[in-house]
């Protein structure tokens, strides 16, 4: 039977809904207005559309936002004192600095410098830990908390499940695998995680009752990889020539969409699935981030 389609984009549109209301009762109950600085360094053409949609977000949902763009010959120094800068700025409460900056920007230590009460993409060992051992008053990092909220707002409770990641990157999913196995509503998931070393992967994703795809290799995960009836989470964003020469390119995720939409239960598209998630839930962050600055709870 053909799965049922997760539609991401309608649970960001709802998620949105849910922050912009929040917003509305920080400014009349507490005349406070959430902000976010995104950096960005250098001109990769992909993070500046990134960067410009999270503002233009931020703009709709009346978040205060400043984007700061960088020079792609900026020097550790001048990133790491605009980081200082933010830190002290009591009009933001979130930072992010746009992934990946250029190789002389060392990341590990630019995130380091970010105050964890401000890291609301959640990459600062700080928070990673608390997520880890599951303390909720740290952030969970946008893309794995988006697939939570997908699986739990399309009714998919993952308690028991063999919950399959293929990929181990620290933005996607190591913290993936340390959502699921939490002993806590919504999780509770029996997880594995593999990768490219992996030996015999088809044989291990045949057995997953959730099957999340985040390796960056269009169409990998094939129908034959999938167990009836699974539940497919695809992170995957890929570009490819575009078949029917439309246009420049065509985006993919990581699963071959057509073949499994006819085993899976349920599964997500490219575009349109994961992908609106990762905004959705770190302007979700920015709100708890600047509550708990305030003394909001
Ligand atoms: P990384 O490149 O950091 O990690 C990829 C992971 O996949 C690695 O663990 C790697 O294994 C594994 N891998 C690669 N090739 C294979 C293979 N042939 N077989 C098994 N494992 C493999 O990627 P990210 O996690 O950052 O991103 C993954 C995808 O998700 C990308 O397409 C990216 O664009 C997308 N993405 C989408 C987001 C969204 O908002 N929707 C947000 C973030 C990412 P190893 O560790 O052994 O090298």
């Amino acid at each position: 039977m053909p799965a049922s389609i997760i539609d991401g984009k309608m649970i960001a549109a709802k998620v949105h809904e849910e922050t912009a209301e929040e917003v509305a009762v920080l400014a009349r109950d507490y005349n406070v207005q959430p902000g976010l600085a995104v950096v960005l360094v250098g001109d990769d053409p992909a993070s500046r559309v990134y960067v410009n949609m999270k503002v233009k977000k931020c703009k709709e949902l009346r978040i205060y936002s400043e984007k700061h763009a960088l020079d792609k010959t900026a020097t550790m120094e001048e990133v790491l004192e605009l980081v200082k800068k933010l830190n002290n700025d009591s009009r933001i409460n979130g930072i992010l600095v746009q992934s990946p900056p250029p190789p002389q920007i060392d990341e590990d230590e630019v995130v380091a410098a970010i105050n964890p009460a401000k890291d609301v993409d959640c990459f600062h060992a700080s928070n990673v830990g608390k997520m880890l051992i599951g303390k909720n008053d740290g952030f969970v990092p946008c893309t794995p908390y988006g697939i939570m909220m997908l699986l739990e707002r399309s009714g998919v409770d993952p308690s028991g499940k063999h919950a399959v990641i293929i990929g181990r990157s620290n933005i996607v999913g190591k913290p993936m695998m340390a959502l699921l196995v939490q002993k806590a509503k919504g999780a509770n998931a029996t997880v594995t995680c593999v990768h490219s070393r992996t030996k015999n992967l088809p044989e291990i994703t045949r057995q997953a009752d959730i099957l999340i795809a985040a390796i960056g290799q269009p169409e990998f995960v094939t129908a034959d990889m999938v167990k009836d009836g699974a539940v497919v989470i695809d992170v995957g964003i890929n570009r490819v020539e575009d078949p029917n020469g439309r246009s420049n390119y065509q985006l993919v995720g990581d699963v071959k969409y057509d073949e499994v939409f006819d085993k899976a239960s349920m599964i997500t598209p490219v575009p349109g699935g994961v992908g609106p998630m990762t905004i959705a839930m770190l302007l979700h962050n920015t709100i708890k981030a600047c509550k708990q600055q305030n003394g909001i709870v």
